[in-house]
């Protein structure tokens, strides 16, 4: 190992993988260090259940990682990396065995929404049209705007909570019910400030790009973005876990995927008192509690929209959905939680021995219960899919502390990096001209954790290696 890189990344889940490219495309020398004995952080599959059958065990729908700014420039075509399109996006099931579904074509969307269709293509038709002149900002730090004027018009309809847009939208109870499933995504209440935007960047996302996974596994894409990275010449080294800055070989940059309680940890770095304080009162968010199966079929929904959808959110009324999410919060969980569940292998043989399938599911639950939620998952979904539980040959069940176990990131179970509220939303980790830096000139933070926040998108890594060249490698800019 050299005794010196230009910049050194901390842990290689999306963000970090997607900093080390940008410093190592600008031909600077940089390398990865990794605790776990593979890579990808929350981006990996793996056998969970019986041999064969390939689950994903973090992310598993990846829109983002298809949208996002950076990685869409990428050429990881040329390392493998194929892209799996479900003709339904989403799905949402009713009680009665019939389903809306979320294509990527708005119209033939929303012609299934009666009264509301004229809504809904005014709501999404202007976001969809306005989407290339904001995603970047979007997708960033808080700062001056390109459009100002497009930005603000989004703004506008993503400050409210997702009951008062869907109220003020939606007509229909279903129409509102649909909405909530992508909405719900934010993890916060629906009550909540600000939690429609989850919902209007993830449908209109649907709609530009559809919600695509990788072939073979989110792993897959992990394997594409570490090939081009090491083409490039980067270097990864796995099963080196970082405690103190100082055992690593010198850099000008260190660059930390990691969430600000892991940051605090890590010895040798010049972090004042102030600095500090404020990072330990970051706020993480709801856990999840995750499943995963073997099945011997698909799974039988009543809805055939659902059979071709690669993601069904689960939630069979308004108040089923508001009175789940605002549970979580208040240290508890409903009977019929909210599922969020997604099925590759109809699409993607290669998930599955010839002729069986497998399913992903979580739902959100308290940070840092131990509880199994198992039943009342697979009961919800029983609802959508009778005969659902006749075709389980095996499950996983992960709960938080598993998921903090896979990967340290995952903070009681925070699949975000913090919570995603209005006081962290874009300014996390603490409100600072640049999230990304901190008072140790060398010690930049590129997770989940600095805007944009969670997600397969590598926007935080991309922009945290911005500031690391804007402060080191000025000329290389
Ligand atoms: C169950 C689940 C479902 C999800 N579903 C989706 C989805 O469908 N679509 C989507 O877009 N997003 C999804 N997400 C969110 C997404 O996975 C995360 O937002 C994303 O992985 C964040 O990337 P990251 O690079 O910031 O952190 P991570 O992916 O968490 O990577 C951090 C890395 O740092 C390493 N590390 C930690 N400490 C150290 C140390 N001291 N030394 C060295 N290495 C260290 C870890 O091992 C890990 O590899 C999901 C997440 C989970 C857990």
């Amino acid at each position: 190992m050299p005794s010196k890189y230009d910049a050194i990344i901390i842990g290689s889940g999306s963000n970090g993988i997607a900093a080390a490219i940008r410093l190592q495309e600008k031909g600077l020398q940089t390398a990865i260090f990794e605790q776990a004995a593979t890579p990808g952080g929350a981006t990996r599959t793996s056998e969970l259940t019986l041999p064969g059958f390939k689950h994903d065990v973090g992310s598993a729908i990846l829109p983002l990682g298809l949208a996002s700014p950076f990685f869409r420039k990428l050429p990881l075509a040329q390392y493998g990396l194929e892209w799996v399109h479900p003709e339904v996006a989403y799905a949402h099931p009713f009680e009665d065995g019939t389903a809306y579904a979320c294509y990527k074509d708005l119209a033939r969307t929303a012609a299934q929404l009666g009264e509301d269709e004229q809504a809904y293509l005014k709501l999404f038709g202007s976001l969809l049209s306005d989407w290339s002149k904001i995603d970047n900002d979007l997708l960033g730090p808080i700062g001056i705007p390109d459009h100002p004027l497009a930005f603000m018009k989004f703004g506008l309809k993503a400050m409210p909570s997702a009951q008062m847009l869907a109220n003020h939208y939606f007509k229909n109870e279903r129409t509102k019910v649909f909405f909530y499933g992508s909405a719900a995504h934010s993890t916060l209440p629906l009550t909540n400030i600000a939690s429609a935007s989850f919902g209007l960047v993830l449908t209109t996302g649907a709609h530009k790009y559809n919600w695509p996974f990788p072939k073979g596994g989110a792993g897959n894409f992990t394997a594409a973005l570490l090939e081009h990275y090491r083409s490039l010449g980067g270097e990864l080294f796995l099963n080196n876990p970082v405690i103190d800055v100082r055992d690593l070989p010198n850099a000008y940059a260190y660059l930390f995927d990691l969430t600000p309680r892991q940051l605090l940890r890590i010895k040798g770095l010049n972090f004042n008192s102030l600095y500090r304080n404020r990072m330990e009162n970051y706020k993480y968010g709801a856990g999840v509690f995750k499943m995963d199966w073997a099945l011997s079929e698909p799974i039988p929904f009543s809805s055939e929209k659902c059979r071709k959808a690669g993601t069904i959110h689960i939630g069979f009324s308004k108040e089923e959905i508001e009175e789940s999410e605002k549970e979580i919060h208040k240290n508890n969980i409903s009977g019929t939680p909210y599922v969020l569940v997604a099925q590759h292998s109809p699409f993607d043989i290669t998930r599955a021995p010839e002729g069986k399938h497998t399913a992903w599911a979580y739902i959100h639950v308290p940070n840092g219960s131990t509880i199994d939620y198992s039943g009342v998952i697979e009961n919800q979904i029983e609802r959508a899919a009778p005969g659902f539980k006749d075709t389980i040959l095996a499950r996983s069940k992960m709960n938080t502390f598993d998921l903090q176990e896979f990967d340290p990131n995952l903070i009681g179970g925070d699949i975000n990096g913090g919570k995603q509220d209005i006081t962290q939303l874009f300014t996390r980790p603490i409100v600072k001209l640049s999230p990304y830096s901190t008072p140790d000139p060398r010690a930049y933070i590129c997770s989940s954790s600095t805007p944009p926040g969670g997600g397969v998108h590598g926007m935080c890594g991309f922009h945290a290696a911005e500031k690391a060249l804007h402060d080191h490698f000025k000329e290389l800019m």
